[in-house]
């Protein structure tokens, strides 16, 4: 199977990236779109045991992706990421820095 710390942090850079260029408002159709990318997303990500913790995560009602516009999603995600650092031991991410994070540029 890929190295899932490789595969983890390159995907997360996309994800995030994808949500910090999302339209400020989103369309219903874009809103769809998305919401169908990120299902299909945790059915196929390469990591199978990631994959199947994630879509348990993703399938609970409040954790409905939020696709209204880039800041929400953008937040979403970061509290989906999150989710994945604190079962992982990992610290906690400031979510008000998503947009230096993933749009403004700072890299670490
Ligand atoms: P990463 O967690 O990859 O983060 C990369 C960068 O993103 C960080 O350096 C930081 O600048 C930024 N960042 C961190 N947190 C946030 C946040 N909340 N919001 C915005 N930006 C943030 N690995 C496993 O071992 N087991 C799993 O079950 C698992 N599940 C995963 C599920 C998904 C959907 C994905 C995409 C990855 C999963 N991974 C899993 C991989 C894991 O999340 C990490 O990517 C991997 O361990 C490498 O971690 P890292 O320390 O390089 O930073």
């Amino acid at each position: 199977p890929p190295d899932s710390q490789l595969l983890g942090r390159s995907t997360w850079t996309l994800l995030h990236t994808m949500a910090a260029n999302y339209p400020e408002k989103a369309t219903f159709a874009e809103q769809a779109e998305m919401g169908s990318f990120l299902n299909i997303f945790s059915k196929v990500y390469p990591c199978w045991y990631c994959a199947d913790d994630f879509r348990s995560w993703l399938n609970k009602p409040e954790n409905k992706p939020k696709l209204g516009g880039k800041e929400e999603f953008s937040l979403w995600l970061c509290g989906a990421h999150n989710q994945v650092n604190n079962k992982l031991g990992k610290p906690q991410f400031k979510c008000v820095d998503w947009r230096s994070r993933w749009l403004d540029g700072w890299s670490d």
